[in-house]
């Protein structure tokens, strides 16, 4: 039996071929899966469980199907899906993950995050996060007609993107004295997290052992996974978008 991780699928209308990727990985994955980990950005946009997009229908049913068989989910938000709620979680089987999540992995204790968090180079977007996830903005959005909630996630999406576009490439990554600064916190010697879209297996140094930091890459391209099988090292592993039929 093996456990995987995904992350930044960025699920969107407009990317019928991620979605079509995703609903064949899970089919692969389900003979093995003991449980399957998102580290959030799964969706493009989420403004509520209560909008239920063709997409998201679809999604969602897959999921479903997935805990029915008897495999775990576990879900952490990401910036663009961190209004994904309890009635999304009863609907699909999901175990919503706060954001950081520690868990064990073959006897040693493991740190999630989704990965936004790490970048605190990023003021502004530190700023704009702690706002958007403000009950005081929250409450009352939720309140609003879809249409409207539409409308304004957009605006949020335009607006960020126009902001992005001036940052240069080290403040979009996580701050690397952060990384160790929570690693150290939570007395773990692996993390796991996406967001970046940069994959890979950073070797550091934690309390003076070695440590890693895994990257877990977005869905753009390649299909990224991470696989961890019985008590074999973790695998972080990627095949190509279009490519189908391949066995993780
Ligand atoms: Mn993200």
């Amino acid at each position: 039996m093996s456990i995987y991780f995904i992350s930044d699928l960025h699920l969107e209308e407009s990317r019928p071929d991620i979605t079509q990727a995703f609903l064949q990985f899970i089919d692969t994955i389900q003979t093995d899966a003991e449980s399957l980990y998102i580290l959030g950005d799964f969706f493009e946009s989420w403004i509520g469980d209560d909008e239920n997009t063709e997409l998201q229908l679809i999604i969602k049913t897959k999921l479903r199907a997935f805990t029915n068989k008897g495999a775990s989910l576990f879900f952490m938000h990401g910036n663009r899906d961190f209004l994904i709620g309890d009635v999304f979680a009863q609907e699909t089987g999901a175990s919503i993950l706060p954001d950081p999540s520690i868990i064990q992995l073959n006897g040693d204790p493991v740190l999630l995050m989704h990965g936004d968090s790490l970048c605190t180079g990023d003021t502004g977007y530190m700023k704009f996060r702690a706002t958007i996830r403000n009950p005081s903005f929250l409450e009352p959005f939720l309140k609003r007609p879809i249409e409207e909630r539409r409308v304004t996630a957009q605006q949020l999406r335009t607006m960020s993107q126009a902001n992005n576009q001036n940052k240069s490439s080290e403040i979009m990554d996580v701050t690397p004295e952060e990384v160790i600064h929570e690693m150290t916190k939570y007395q773990v010697q692996t993390l796991i997290h996406g967001h970046t879209h940069r994959p890979k297996v950073h070797e550091i140094e934690v309390n003076q052992q070695s440590a890693k930091r895994i990257v877990i890459g977005d869905w753009d391209k390649n299909v990224w996974y991470l696989k961890i099988t019985d008590d074999k090292p973790a695998e972080l592993l990627h095949y190509p978008l279009t490519q189908t039929n391949t066995a993780p």
